[in-house]
């Protein structure tokens, strides 16, 4: 932990510091905040409980410019072996007390604070009796995450629930101060599969909370289709450490389906391997490092091109630095 102390050598961080008032951790491993448990550390690291905690470290990280990567539950990300520089901010936001349900003559909302994990607001919702966000069930990030990757499953996706989201932006002209706060409905997000506006980094924008379309019926009947999804996603899709789908799926086909098909099934570089059960899940099989990960998909693609003239594109998001590819033994 460090703290401020009266003869610290100012830094953009100590500033920060001063600010928030929160403590920062130094030099914490990053493997232990994202769901393949790989990558190096963070050179600083502090935890948001609240959504005004969130909005608070992230005013204070602008103001005084420091270099930040903000986390959910890290699980569409693959970080690097050498570690994020600056501050990594780690989204707990979240708790069913952090999960309202409000009732309007049109419909039934649910907001949620952005930490909250998908799998607590859906077994909330279907406690309630409110259906709408089954498709989530088993994605295990936090609605924040989701917001931002128009996350998505059996016939849903964020495109279609989010009603609005409360969210905290870069002033462009920050004269006229830090931040700005605004609400977006669906549409200010511009979805697309997998994709939003605020994916591709050129607007600095924060989720705080977010308003999801609901309506009434049994919680007998949404458990049930909950427990059917997360049947055909045991089927289907591997346990174990990873990041859930590696590639988007190309316009008409599957990304799963070109990897089998280019006989890259099972295939292994270090301690990462192309999952037996569904070819666009990549496993750690316990002491794989990011650059396994990252070489293995190099190869991924450069075979799915070169047999099948696909380029393979990411929905996972490398976070820092990696290696040119080293050379890879296809029998390794
Ligand atoms: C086993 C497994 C199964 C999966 N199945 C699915 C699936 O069926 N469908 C699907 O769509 N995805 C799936 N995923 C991927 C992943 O769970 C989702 O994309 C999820 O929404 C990511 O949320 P997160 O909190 O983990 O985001 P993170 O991985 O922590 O972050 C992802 C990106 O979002 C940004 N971000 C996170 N929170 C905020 C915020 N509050 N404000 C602004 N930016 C933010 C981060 O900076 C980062 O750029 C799966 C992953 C795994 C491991």
């Amino acid at each position: 932990m460090i703290m401020l102390s009266d003869n610290e050598v100012k830094s953009p961080v100590y500033d920060l510091l001063a600010q928030i008032g929160y403590p920062l951790r130094q030099n914490v491993l990053l493997s232990r905040y994202c769901s393949a448990q790989i990558g190096g550390p963070a050179e600083y690291l502090i935890e948001a409980n609240t959504a005004n905690q969130l909005e608070k470290i992230i005013q204070g990280i602008w103001i005084n410019h420091v270099p930040y990567t903000l986390l959910g539950r890290g699980s569409n990300v693959l970080i690097s072996d050498v570690g994020l520089s600056g501050i990594v901010v780690i989204n707990r936001a979240k708790g069913v007390g952090r999960i309202r349900v409000c009732e309007t003559a049109e419909e039934i909302q649910i907001w949620a604070e952005s930490g909250v994990n998908l799998g607590t607001l859906t077994r909330v919702a279907a406690e309630k009796g409110l259906s709408g966000l089954e498709w989530a069930t088993g994605i295990p990030g936090t609605v924040g995450g989701a917001v931002v990757n128009n996350a998505g499953a059996f016939n849903g996706d964020i495109a279609h629930s989010l009603i609005m989201a409360d969210i905290l932006q870069q002033n462009p002209e920050p004269d006229q101060g830090i931040s700005l706060r605004q609400t977006w409905t669906s549409s200010d997000f511009h979805y697309s599969y997998r994709n939003s506006r605020i994916k591709n980094e050129s607007e600095q924008v924060v989720i705080l909370r977010a308003c999801l379309r609901v309506e009434k019926s049994k919680p007998e009947f949404i458990k049930a289709k909950m427990a059917q999804i997360n049947q055909k996603r045991k089927a289907t899709q591997p346990p174990g450490a990873s990041m859930g789908s590696i590639f988007k799926n190309p316009p008409g086909d599957y990304a799963g389906r070109l990897i089998e098909a280019a006989g890259l099934k099972g295939l292994q570089v270090g301690g990462a391997q192309i999952s037996l059960q569904h070819a666009n899940f990549m496993v750690n099989q316990g002491n794989a490092c990011a650059q396994d990960f990252w070489d293995l998909i190099s190869v991924v693609q450069k075979e799915v091109l070169n047999q099948f003239d696909v380029q393979l594109e990411l929905e996972i998001q490398p976070l820092g630095t990696f290696k040119e590819v080293q050379k890879v033994n296809q029998s390794d």
